[in-house]
C-alpha cells in the first residue's frame, strides 16, 4: 500500500480498483495497532469499520461515486456516533454510547466515509497540548534537531486527529475548533486544519464546550483534502438554531484559480513581539503571494489584543453552563455510596472532571454570578461584538484576506508543558482565538520547517463566508512551500 494518501488518492486508487476499501482499512486499522504508542484513538471500532468498507466495495463495483466512498477517516471523540462509544476524553462519559450520529459525522457517512475509530483530545476540547485527556497524552512521531529525545505534543485539542493524520493513521480526520484547535494542532503536525464561518457546520451532536465559538472542520494532509471534507462536513440544519443556511459550493473548483490582484493584510497586532524565524516564515510567504500577483497591505485592528481575555470569559461561562448537565444523574460517570442528592452532584462531578475543566467551571461561574456579570461577561460579549466590527470595518474594507502566523511556537514536548502555567498555555491560542470570536473562517496551512526540523503553520482569515478564498490562497502557499516534499525532511520516530 502506498503510504501517505490523500482523499484525492485515495479516491483514484479505489476507482480504479489498485486497492479497496477493506484492504485501505486494514492498512489503517493495522498501522494504528502498530503505532499506539502514540495513543492517537481512544477507541477503535474496527467491526463497524470492516463493515462500512465492505459496503463501500459493493458500492464501488456498482458504479457508485461519492466525495468520500471508500476512505478510511478517523473523527474526534467530541463528535456523538451512534453506537460507537464517544467520551469526549472525561472520565464524567467514559462509558456513554450515543443513540444518534451528530450531523457532521452524518454527512460524512452519507458521503461513504469508513470511520475508523474515535480520537484523543483534552477533555471537552480545553487545552492546546492533548494533555487533559483521561486516556493520557497523545505524542507526535516527529523528533527535533536539537532534543531527539524530547516527546512532542501534537498539540490541543483536537490533538489525537492531528497525530493520525501526522503519522498516516487514516486519510484525513475531524476536528473541532472553539479557540483554535483544529488550526493550532495542525500547524504543530505540519497539516492543513480550517474553522469555518460559524453556523457552517452544524453543532447538533457535538458535544458542547462554549456554543457561541465551536465549529467542525477537518484535519488533512493538503488543502484539496481539507475542501472535499468540509464541502461534505458542512450544510444547513435545522437541528442547530445557528446554523446558516448557505448553499455549500465545490470549494476544490476554488484550488488552482489565479489569486492575482488579492489585497493580502498583515496586522500590527499579529506581528508584535514575533521571533525573528517567525518574521522571517511571514516574509517568505508575502514574497510568494507577491510573486502570485497579490499586494500585501498593512495594517491595525486595533481591538485585536482583547480577543484572548474575551475569549478565556465567554468559552469557560459558555462552558459553565454547558456542562451543568453532567451531574451524574441522567447518564455518564456516577459516584457510588452518596449521602444524599447533593452529595451525589458534588462527588460525581469533583472526581468525574479533570484539572482543567474544573478551572474552567470555576471561572465562568464567578463571571457569571450576579456580582461580577457585568463588569466581566457583559463587557466581554460587548469587546466580542467590538472585534467584529473592526474586522468588518478596518479589515475587509481594505484586504480581501489576513495572514499571521498560527502559533506563537512549533511543537512543544510534554516535559516543556510540566513548568507552564494555565495562563502560559492559553497564549498558544493569541494568533486563532480571534478567528473564533468574530465568527470568521480562518485556516492553517504548513508554510516550511523551522531550524529545529518541524512544521511551522501561517493562517489566513478571510470574511465570513469566503471559505473559497482561504483554499484559494492556501493552495498558493501550500504549492511554494512544497511542504510534502520538505515533510520528508523532518525526523521520525517511526
Ligand atoms: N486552547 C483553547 C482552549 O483551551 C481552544 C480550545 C478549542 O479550540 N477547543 O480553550
Amino acid at each position: 500500500m502506498k503510504s501517505d494518501l490523500t482523499i484525492s488518492e485515495a479516491r483514484k486508487g479505489l476507482k480504479s480498483r489498485e486497492f479497496s476499501s477493506t484492504e485501505l482499512t486494514e492498512y489503517y486499522l493495522a498501522r494504528i495497532e502498530q503505532l499506539s504508542a502514540l495513543n492517537a484513538f481512544v477507541t477503535i471500532d474496527r467491526e463497524k469499520a470492516l463493515v462500512a468498507a465492505k459496503k463501500a466495495d459493493v458500492a464501488i463495483s456498482n458504479g457508485e461515486d461519492k466525495a468520500l466512498l471508500g476512505v478510511p477517516i478517523a473523527v474526534k471523540d467530541l463528535f456523538c456516533t451512534n453506537g460507537t462509544r464517544t467520551t469526549a476524553c472525561s472520565k464524567i462519559l467514559y462509558d456513554f454510547v450515543p443513540p444518534y450520529e451528530s450531523t457532521v459525522t452524518q454527512n460524512l457517512l452519507n458521503d461513504g466515509a469508513v470511520f475508523l475509530g474515535k480520537t484523543n483530545m483534552d477533555e471537552f476540547a480545553m487545552g492546546s497540548a492533548n494533555i487533559t485527556s483521561c486516556f493520557g497524552a497523545c505524542f507526535l512521531p516527529f523528533r527535533k534537531k536539537s532534543n531527539v529525545n524530547a516527546k512532542l505534543v501534537p498539540g490541543g485539542s483536537s490533538g489525537g486527529s492531528a497525530a493520525a493524520v501526522a503519522s498516516d493513521l487514516c486519510v484525513a480526520a475531524t476536528g473541532s475548533d472553539t479557540g483554535g484547535s483544529i488550526r493550532q494542532p495542525a500547524s504543530f503536525s505540519g497539516l492543513v486544519g480550517i474553522k469555518p464561518t460559524y453556523g457552517l457546520c452544524s453543532r447538533w451532536g457535538m458535544i458542547a464546550f462554549a456554543s457561541s465559538l465551536d465549529q467542525a472542520g477537518p484535519l488533512s494532509k493538503t488543502v484539496e483534502d481539507a475542501a472535499i471534507m468540509l464541502k461534505s462536513m458542512a450544510g444547513y440544519d435545522d437541528k442547530d438554531a445557528t446554523s446558516e443556511n448557505v448553499e455549500i459550493p465545490d470549494y476544490t473548483k476554488s484550488i488552482g484559480k489565479s489569486i492575482k490582484g488579492m489585497k493580502v493584510g498583515l496586522v500590527a497586532e499579529f506581528m508584535e513581539g514575533l521571533s525573528l524565524e517567525n518574521l522571517d516564515v511571514l516574509e517568505k510567504t508575502c514574497g510568494w503571494l507577491k510573486d502570485s500577483g497579490c499586494e500585501i497591505v498593512e495594517l491595525s485592528l486595533r481591538t485585536v489584543p482583547y480577543a484572548l481575555p474575551a475569549y478565556y470569559i465567554i468559552a469557560p461561562a459558555e462552558a459553565a453552563s454547558n456542562l451543568a448537565r453532567y451531574d451524574g444523574v441522567r447518564y455518564g460517570y456516577r459516584a457510588s455510596e452518596c449521602r444524599d442528592i447533593e452529595d451525589l452532584f458534588v462527588r460525581s462531578r469533583s472526581d468525574g472532571f479533570g484539572e482543567e475543566v474544573k478551572r474552567r467551571i470555576l471561572t465562568g461561574t464567578y463571571v457569571l454570578s450576579a456580582g461580577y456579570f457585568d463588569a466581566y461577561y457583559s463587557k466581554a460579549l460587548k469587546i466580542k461584538k467590538m472585534i467584529s466590527d473592526d474586522f468588518r470595518d478596518n479589515a475587509f474594507s481594505k484586504v480581501d484576506i489576513i495572514l499571521s502566523m498560527t502559533t506563537p511556537t512549533t511543537a512543544f514536548s510534554i516535559e516543556e508543558t510540566d513548568g507552564m502555567s494555565p495562563v502560559e498555555m492559553y497564549l498558544n491560542d493569541m494568533f486563532t482565538v480571534t478567528a473564533n470570536i468574530a465568527t470568521l473562517p480562518g485556516i492553517s496551512v504548513p508554510a516550511g520547517l523551522s531550524s529545529d526540523g518541524l512544521p511551522v503553520g501561517v493562517q489566513l482569515i478571510g470574511n465570513r463566508m469566503m471559505e473559497e478564498m482561504l483554499f484559494r490562497v492556501a493552495h498558493v502557499i501550500e504549492q511554494c512551500a512544497n511542504f510534502r516534499e520538505l515533510k520528508k525532511s523532518i525526523l521520525m520516530e517511526v
